[in-house]
């Protein structure tokens, strides 16, 4: 394949608002992503994207894949393991083997939940262990549940799924650090155990999760009888192959300045990937936005 003006990896919000951008300032382009669509992919209800009122994830990745194919942007499915500078350019190379050239690249890879790394937490994904509570939560109505986590994904993972369960336990490793408007619901439920100062041992059970073992700073163990197990304790962004490459911050998101510039010229980043706090469909689309307009003025000056 000859040299593109630009590559954009990931197709979520940020990469499909920049692939929509970059198209028309009629750029040369290719989308590497390994799933269109990413986490907004896997959310039930959307309930504040502006235009919208309420959709559901599915419904507005279709719209917006829609406005892809309707500008004909180029999408290939392939898991992106190398980014590198080959003289002014950059070589993107999937996991396949492929390799793409470009003067420019959009990083738009996102994040995935974090995991506790517990033994059992592996061995029952998706039989009992859950990292979406907005996702399964039907699943375990009228069960007793655990939510491990003590942030704001962890609070609204139990008041997701409180009024379908049977009994929540919500176990914290230091203190509940989430909005003091959902700690207060929380709080009020009688449906809600919060149990403060505990980690997780391991999880177990046969065909599916029957329990989860906790244990206190001062070596108290508990053993939780529950048929789930929501791990929500954050994001972790999707920056392996660019390690080496651009500059992270101290909690692994590719650093970027208010034009969505890393640290090296010519690859940008936008979306949950960056260093940008808020993690959000329409901050992430915006700032997909903002990456195209910055490549393409890059790329101006470069002709
Ligand atoms: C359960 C849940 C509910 C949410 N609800 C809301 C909500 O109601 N409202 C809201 O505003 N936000 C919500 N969010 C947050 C929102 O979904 C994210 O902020 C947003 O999707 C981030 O967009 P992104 O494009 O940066 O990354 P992502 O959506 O993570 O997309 C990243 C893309 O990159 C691809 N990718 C990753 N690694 C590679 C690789 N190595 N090679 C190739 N491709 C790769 C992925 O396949 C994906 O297509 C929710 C998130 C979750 C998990």
């Amino acid at each position: 394949m000859s040299l593109l003006d630009l590559i954009v990896i990931g197709a979520g919000p940020a990469g499909m608002t920049a692939a929509i951008y970059a198209k028309r300032k009629g750029l040369s382009l290719l989308v590497i992503t390994d799933s269109v669509g990413g986490q907004v992919s896997s959310t039930g209800r959307v309930e504040n994207y502006p235009g919208l009122g309420g959709v559901t994830g599915p419904q507005l990745v279709s719209a917006m894949k829609k406005q892809l194919e309707g500008l004909s942007v180029d999408i290939k499915l392939g898991r992106v393991s190398k980014l590198e500078k080959i003289g002014d350019n950059f070589r993107v190379t999937t996991a396949g083997g492929n390799a793409y050239d470009a003067r420019a690249v959009i990083i738009a890879s996102g994040s995935h939940w974090r995991e506790l790394g517990v033994p059992g937490e592996k061995e029952y994904k998706n039989r009992g262990v859950s990292y979406c509570a907005t996702c399964d939560g039907p699943l375990f109505a009228g069960m007793d549940v655990a939510v491990v986590g003590g942030g704001n994904s962890a609070a609204e993972a139990v008041l997701d799924i409180i009024n379908m369960v049977s009994k929540v336990y919500l176990v914290v490793r230091s203190t509940l650090k989430a909005d003091k408007v959902m700690v207060d619901r929380i709080m009020a439920s009688d449906k809600v155990t919060v149990l403060t100062g505990y980690t997780v041992e391991r999880i177990h059970g046969n065909d599916f999760v029957e329990h989860l073992d906790i244990i206190s700073k001062d070596g108290e163990r508990k053993t939780l009888n529950v048929g789930g197990v929501f791990v929500e304790i954050g994001l972790s962004p999707n920056v392996n192959f660019a390690r080496g490459l651009v500059q992270l911050n101290d909690r692994g998101e590719i650093a970027v300045d208010g034009y969505c510039r890393t640290s090296v010229p010519g690859v940008f980043a936008a979306g949950d990937v960056t260093s940008v706090p808020q993690k959000q469909i329409v901050v992430a689309a915006g700032e997909g936005a903002k990456a195209a307009m910055s490549a393409y003025a890059y790329l101006s000056i470069q002709k």
